[in-house]
């Protein structure tokens, strides 16, 4: 039997980069998708038909603001409804609203917090009514290295991704007696749409950093997420597993 075979899992932002590759990841596995993404029809199509391709039974697309509460709620409900449950759940959208903190404006902070951190709170709650009636489940949220050390010109991206590590851990205690089991991957420089604008001299410097001497991939990322989202991982909740090449240690 493949390991995600009789699972049905959600992944926001899976029309691109590390969603993508996570979705298509469980989809070898065997599971049955529900892909979460924004606007980029074309994008969620392709990874549609990449999930197919890779085995997956089922996969329906679900496009909706992860920003707002409301849809996130209906998101969760229609992935119920569309797919008979809901095992796994992977919080990946997310956007950076880039800026020094002097000219920064207080709708790209609320927008920051919305996309990245409130919407991972306001879809895991959903989520928690079908896995407890699973019997279990897991929940892998995508924080990064900039919640973890800061970074300058990133501070609303890097509370967002900070508070998603308290998220994680507080959630972990809270669901853990009920065998739903809450991670989160912590990317470094990963090459994806979110990074590919970036001049050379900033990769050049964070590639410096990284003690393996390269960034990483998508393809990376997806390992370790679909890792926390198995069996395999059964006894590790409330963990945050660093996918940055020693960038941050
Ligand atoms: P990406 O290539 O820019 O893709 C972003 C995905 O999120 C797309 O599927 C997009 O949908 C979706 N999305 C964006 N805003 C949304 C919204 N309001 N509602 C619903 N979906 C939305 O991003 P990525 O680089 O793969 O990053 C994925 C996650 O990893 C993010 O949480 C990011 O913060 C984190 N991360 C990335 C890196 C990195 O180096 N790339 C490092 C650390 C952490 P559309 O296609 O429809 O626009």
């Amino acid at each position: 039997m493949r390991e995600f075979e009789n699972k049905v899992a959600f992944v926001t932002g899976a029309s691109r980069g590390i969603g993508r590759a996570a979705a298509v990841r469980l989809a070898g596995g065997g599971a049955t998708l529900a892909l979460g993404y924004a606007g980029n029809d074309a994008a969620a199509q392709e990874a549609k038909a990449l999930c197919e391709q890779a085995g997956s039974p089922k996969v329906a697309l679900m496009k909706f603001d992860v920003g707002d509460p409301a849809a996130c709620q209906k998101a969760i409900e229609d992935v119920v409804a569309a797919l008979g449950g809901l095992n796994i759940l992977v919080n990946n959208a997310g956007i950076s609203i880039d800026g020094l903190i002097l000219r920064y404006k207080a709708e790209d902070l609320e927008r920051t917090l919305q996309v990245n951190l409130q919407s991972a709170f306001h879809l895991s709650k959903a989520a928690a009514r079908p896995m407890l009636k699973a019997k279990g489940g897991a929940i892998v949220n995508l924080t990064s290295v900039v919640g973890e050390q800061g970074n300058a010109g990133q501070t609303a991206y890097s509370m967002a991704k900070a508070g998603l590590i308290g998220l994680t851990k507080s959630l972990a205690r809270e669901l853990g007696s009920r065998a739903i089991r809450v991670n989160a991957v912590s990317p470094g420089y990963i090459e994806t749409d979110m990074t590919k604008e970036l001049p050379e001299a900033a990769r050049n410097a964070m590639v410096g950093v990284t003690a393996l001497g390269r960034a990483g991939t998508a393809q990376e990322c997806a390992d370790a997420i679909a890792f926390l989202a198995s069996d395999r991982a059964s006894y590790i909740t409330g963990e945050v597993l660093r996918v940055n090449g020693g960038m941050y240690m």
